[in-house]
C-alpha cells in the first residue's frame, strides 16, 4: 500500500477536541487506502511552560535533562491520539523517537537527525495494518542512549525524515495557516498564499525567519526529494484544500522576480568603534566568536577615513548577544578597538526569489523605496536568490508591506 505521513503542529492538537479533528483527518487517508504515519507536536504551549520549568529549576541546567523534560509534551499527544484513533475503530500505536529509532547527534536542544530507521514501522504497517502515531521532535544519541529534542519547530524534520525514512509518497504538514503564504499572513493581511514554492526559496524564507516549517525539514526534504506539501487542520476533514506544495524548482512554471518576505527579529547589532586597521583584525574578532558557536551574519567593514582605524558592524543572533560582547570585552587587548556600541532593537527583512539570478536591480528598487518610507537601512546582505536589509525594530510591519507591495505580492 502506498504510504503517507501527516504532521500536525501545536494548535492542530491544543485540546483533546481538535485531537479529534486530527483524527478524522487521518481517517480519511486511510479509507484512501494510505498506509499512515501521524507525527503530533506538544500542545499549543505546552513546550514553552516546559522549557519554562527548566529555567525555573535552574537558569543554568544539563541539556540532556532539558530534552528528558521537554520531550515530553510530544509524548502525550501521541499517546492520547492513538487513543482517540481506536476509539473510532482504527487501529493505532504511538511511537515515541528511541522506539522507531530516529538516531540523532548529542546536541542536546537542537540535534540533528542521523538516521531514521524504518523498518520497524513498515514491517507493523504490513503485519498489522496500523496507524503509526509519532512523538514529532524526539529522537535519541544512541552512544549514550539518551533522549534528544531537534530544537525549536522540530517536528515539522521529524515528519519530513520519517517520510524520506518508508519510502513515503509525500508528505503533509498540516498548521492552521492553508499553506505558505508569500509573508506571514499575521502581519500582512494582502499576503497571497503560493500553490508551490522551491526547496530552495523555501530553505531561504525559513532561515530568513518565516516559522512555517524548520529550516532542517526544508534540508531534508530537498535532499531526499520529499514532496511536502503545508496545510491547513481547520479544512473540513471531509474535503480539505491541497495547501502549497514545496518541491524542486524545475516543476514551477510561473516564476516570480521575489517570491516571498521574510523577516527576523531575533537580531543583534554589534559595532566595534576605532579598531585598528591592520591585517588579521576581522580574524581576532571573528574567530573567538567562531569557537564559542556564535553565528555571524551580516558584516559590514567601513574603509578607513586615516587608514590607522576603521569601524565595524556585525550581527548575531538576540539570543546570543551578551555572550558576543562578553567575548568581545574579553579579548578587547587583541582586538584594540576603541568602543563597543550594540542594539537588540533590530529586524531583518529579506526577499527571496530564484527569479533575482536573472533579474538586476532587484534590491535596488528595495533600497529606494524603503528611503521613500523614511526607513533608514543599518547593513544589507545579498546572495543569489535573497537580499536582506537591517533596519530599526519599530519599522518592521512597515518595511515587510513596503517590500510586499513594491514586488507586486499583494492579493488583488
Ligand atoms: P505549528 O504549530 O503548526 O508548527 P507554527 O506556528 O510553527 O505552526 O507555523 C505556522 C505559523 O507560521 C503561521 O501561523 C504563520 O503566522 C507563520 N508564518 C510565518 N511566515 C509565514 C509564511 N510565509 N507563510 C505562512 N505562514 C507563515
Ligand atoms: N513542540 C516543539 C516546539 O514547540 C516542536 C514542534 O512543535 O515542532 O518547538
Ligand atoms: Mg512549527
Amino acid at each position: 500500500m502506498p504510504r503517507l505521513v501527516m504532521k500536525f503542529g501545536g494548535t492542530s492538537v491544543a485540546d483533546i477536541d481538535r485531537i479529534r479533528n486530527v483524527a478524522r483527518h487521518v481517517k480519511r487517508e486511510v479509507d484512501a487506502g494510505y498506509d499512515v504515519a501521524v507525527v503530533v507536536s506538544a500542545m499549543a504551549g505546552k513546550t514553552n511552560e516546559l522549557v519554562g520549568w527548566c529555567r525555573e529549576a535552574s537558569v543554568i541546567h544539563d541539556a540532556r535533562e532539558y530534552d528528558a523534560v521537554v520531550a515530553s509534551g510530544e509524548q502525550v499527544t501521541s499517546g492520547l491520539l492513538a487513543i482517540v484513533l481506536q476509539s473510532m475503530g482504527l487501529p493505532a500505536r504511538s511511537w515515541q523517537g528511541w522506539q522507531i529509532p530516529i538516531k540523532t547527534s548529542n546536541a542536546h536542544g537542537a540535534a540533528r537527525i542521523l538516521d531514521v530507521d524504518g523498518s520497524k514501522m513498515l514491517r507493523h504497517f504490513e503485519e498489522r495494518r496500523e496507524i503509526a502515531v509519532v512523538a514529532g521532535f524526539q529522537g535519541m544519541h544512541e552512544p549514550t542512549g539518551r533522549i534528544s529534542t531537534l530544537g525549536r519547530g522540530g517536528s515539522d524534520t521529524s515528519a519530513v525524515a520519517l517520510a524520506a525514512a518508508i519510502g513515503a509518497e509525500r508528505c503533509d504538514i498540516y498548521t492552521d495557516v492553508d499553506g505558505v503564504y508569500t509573508t506571514d499572513p499575521r502581519i500582512v493581511p494582502r499576503a497571497s498564499r503560493l500553490d508551490k514554492v522551491s526547496y530552495e526559496e523555501m530553505l531561504e524564507m525559513s532561515s530568513l525567519g518565516a516559522k512555517v516549517l524548520q529550516v532542517r525539514s526544508v534540508e531534508v526534504a530537498m535532499v531526499h526529494n520529499v514532496p511536502t506539501y503545508v496545510r491547513s487542520s481547520f479544512d473540513d476533514p471531509a474535503a480539505p484544500n491541497p495547501g502549497t506544495l514545496i518541491c524542486g524548482e524545475e516543476e514551477i512554471v510561473e516564476q516570480q522576480t521575489v517570491t516571498g518576505i521574510a523577516y527576523s527579529r531575533d537580531e543583534a547589532q554589534i559595532t566595534l568603534r576605532r579598531v585598528a586597521d591592520k591585517p588579521g583584525v576581522a580574524a581576532s574578532i571573528f574567530m573567538p566568536l567562531a569557537e564559542a558557536n556564535i553565528n555571524v551574519d551580516m558584516i559590514i567593514q567601513v574603509v578607513s577615513y586615516d587608514s590607522a582605524t576603521t569601524d565595524i558592524t556585525f550581527t548575531v543572533p538576540a539570543s546570543e548577544y551578551e555572550r558576543a560582547k562578553s567575548i568581545l570585552d574579553s579579548n578587547r587587548a587583541a582586538i584594540e578597538y576603541e568602543a563597543l556600541q550594540g542594539a537588540t532593537d533590530v529586524v531583518k527583512v529579506s526577499a527571496i526569489g530564484v527569479g533575482m539570478r536573472s533579474h538586476a536591480g532587484v534590491a535596488a528598487r528595495a533600497f529606494k523605496a524603503l528611503s521613500e518610507k523614511g526607513i533608514n537601512i543599518r547593513a544589507i546582505t545579498t546572495s543569489e536568490i535573497k537580499f536582506s536589509v537591517l533596519i530599526d525594530e519599530a519599522y518592521t510591519e512597515l518595511a515587510v508591506r513596503t517590500l510586499h507591495s513594491l514586488y507586486g505580492l499583494d492579493k488583488a
